[in-house]
This record gives structure tokens, C-alpha cells and sequence, in this order.
């Protein structure tokens, strides 16, 4: 079988391997259909000097496919049947896990695809109680982008801002995977989204995907506009994964007792921070970090009623390293998918 391996940065290599043994008792056989890539993919791709990895790793983040077998004592699948995957090895007993708080699991055994090996292979074998399954009707395309990108953001969006409806909330890189399908669901929820592009086609995007005001942060100030629109008021949430040099625009433009919440950190994940201006205005400042076995079941519903996640492209295998320069480029609007 194929297995698409990191063997050292910057450097994939498909190699052929064997295919795993049979299942063993509690696990299931999973024939991978897509993975979808993440900004998470990237920095694995780059290599991260602190995370504690051995190279060669199997990698990807997050996909769909379907059970190829079923080891004794599984009785909720059976071959056939569409599932996705929880990204991270659990240990399934801790207080954390028992409560349903997957990703602050106190034994977790790694990031699969970052640290230890991921789905970008015909097949693999895990244990039953982190694979979903994936509602009729819902594409292996889309049902792979709900593991990490929409629970992420399920997570980031309702459990952590407790976005309402009727309130506004400023999305920053409304093209990024994350970004598109934040605009979606603050849409869906009837919340007004104000988001960031880095330029004009990607704004007309965004209008079309639901964006009630888009900001081409190139050509204007992110703040000022956003301030501009809500008569000075500032906005309820910031969705944030950026940090750098406009995190401290995102407080500027939050509301007093406004909630900005943060993961990624894609532009650098020091700031200066300061503390009046954070007391003073009420600030909640709550960091994000995966999702709940929970979120990915409330992901894959969402797009059972139809709200699916922006496709920018679909590449084979081969191509992986293609899609992941896309999204290092900013290239990207929306999902890139590997099919397999
Ligand atoms: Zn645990």
C-alpha cells in the first residue's frame, strides 16, 4: 500500500509499504478516501524544532474514508461504512476524555500526521472509540475537512466565544480553510461577519460564501473599517488565528466585555499585550486548541443540513506537497483536499 512520508523537512517522499495486520480486538481497519490539508500539514512539512517527532512519519492531519475491517468486540461498524477519524491518540481514561474534553486529554500519545504517524496511506488501523461515522449524503470531500477545520472552529465559534445570534463577529483570513468556514457558520447561526482577504478576487469570495462586509486589509486598515461599521461600538467577537502584529487591532476593535478567541497564530505567536486596556474593557481573551469527539459529530451534522466547507482544490496523492506551497503562498480560498 502507498504511505506518503515525511523523511525530513521539506522533504515527502510515496513510498510503498506493508499493509497493516488484520485488526485487533476494539480497533477497526480504515481505507482512507481524502485528506485534507491544514496549516497544521505546513508546519510539520517546515519542521518545528520544539515538537517531539521521529522522522520518517506517515503525514496529514485529518480524513475520511471508510472501514475496510472490524476487529472482535466492535459492533458500531461494520465494512463499508463512512467514518472519519479523531486527529489525536487519546488515552480514552483520563477525567479530560471520560468528560468529553478530547483535546485537553492529560495522556495524549501525539498529534497524528504531526507527531507520531498520520492518514496519508491506503490504510490504517485504530481504535474503534475515535473513529466517527459520517451521515448519508455527506461527500468523503467534505466529511474530511470535519475533523480538524470544522470542529476547530465549532469549538473556537460556540463552545469558547459563545457566538449568539444577532451579534457581530470579526473573522480575520476569511480565505484560509479555517477563515471560510468560520464565515459559514456565523452565518448560519444568524451572527453578522465582518472578515479580512489580501486582496479583491478573494473579496468577492467571501461576499458570495456570506460575508456581510469584507476588508481588503492590503488596501485599508482592518480597524478602522470595522470600527467604521459598527458606529465606533467595536464588534462582540474576533475570531483570531493570525496573532502577530494585529492582535492588538483585534482588542482595539472588540467590544467592551467583547470575546476573542485565538488559535494558529500564523504570523508570529508573540504579542505585547496590555493589561489595562484588558481589565478596563472586560476583555475575554480564550485560547483554542482542536476540538471535542462532540464538535466533529456537530461538524459532520452541519454538513448533513448542507452548510459544507469552501473546496478551493482537489489534488491526488502525488500532489500533496502542491497544495501544501498553495497554502504557504496565500493562494488558497477555502479547503484543499487529496483524494485518494
Ligand atoms: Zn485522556
Amino acid at each position: 500500500m502507498r504511505a506518503l512520508t515525511l523523511i525530513a523537512d521539506r522533504k515527502l517522499e510515496l513510498v510503498e509499504t506493508a499493509p497493516p495486520p488484520p485488526p485487533a480486538a476494539g480497533e477497526v481497519q480504515v481505507r482512507i478516501k481524502a485528506v485534507a490539508l491544514n496549516h497544521l500539514d505546513l508546519w510539520g512539512f517546515r519542521g518545528m524544532a520544539f515538537a517531539k517527532r521521529k522522522l520518517p512519519l506517515v503525514v496529514g492531519v485529518e480524513a475520511a474514508g471508510e472501514i475496510a475491517a472490524v476487529g472482535a468486540d466492535v459492533s458500531d461498524f461494520k465494512a463499508g461504512d463512512a467514518v472519519v477519524m479523531y486527529g489525536a491518540l487519546t488515552c480514552g481514561v483520563c477525567r479530560a476524555c471520560r468528560e468529553g474534553r478530547d483535546n485537553l486529554c492529560e495522556d495524549v500519545g501525539g498529534i497524528m500526521g504531526f507527531h507520531i504517524d498520520g492518514f496519508a496511506r491506503d490504510l490504517l488501523n485504530l481504535p474503534a472509540r475515535l473513529v466517527i461515522p459520517v451521515p448519508r449524503g455527506v461527500a468523503m470531500r467534505d466529511a474530511a475537512c470535519a475533523p480538524i477545520a470544522f470542529s476547530t472552529v465549532q469549538h473556537m465559534l460556540f463552545d469558547n466565544a459563545r457566538l449568539e445570534p444577532g451579534e457581530t463577529v470579526l473573522v480575520h483570513a476569511g480565505g484560509s480553510g479555517i477563515g471560510s468556514t468560520a464565515i459559514k457558520m456565523a452565518k448560519a447561526v444568524g451572527a453578522t461577519v465582518i472578515t479580512t482577504v489580501g486582496d479583491d478576487a478573494k473579496a468577492e469570495k467571501a461576499k458570495a460564501i456570506g460575508a456581510d462586509h469584507v476588508i481588503n486589509y492590503r488596501k485599508e486598515r482592518f480597524e478602522t473599517i470595522t470600527r467604521k461599521l459598527t458606529n465606533k461600538k467595536g464588534v462582540d467577537v474576533v475570531f483570531e488565528h493570525v496573532g502577530g502584529e494585529g492582535f492588538n487591532g483585534s482588542l482595539l476593535v472588540l467590544k467592551r466585555g467583547g470575546r476573542l478567541v485565538t488559535c494558529g497564530s500564523t504570523a508570529g505567536p508573540t504579542v505585547t499585550l496590555n493589561l489595562m486596556q484588558l481589565f478596563q474593557q472586560q476583555y475575554r481573551i480564550i485560547g483554542s486548541f482542536g476540538a471535542s469527539m462532540r464538535n466533529i459529530r456537530e461538524s459532520l451534522d452541519k454538513m448533513a443540513g448542507g452548510l459544507l466547507p469552501v473546496i478551493d482544490t482537489e489534488v491526488p496523492l502525488a500532489d500533496f506537497e502542491r497544495g501544501l506551497v498553495r497554502i504557504e503562498s496565500r493562494q488558497v480560498f477555502g479547503k484543499i483536499v487529496v483524494l485518494f
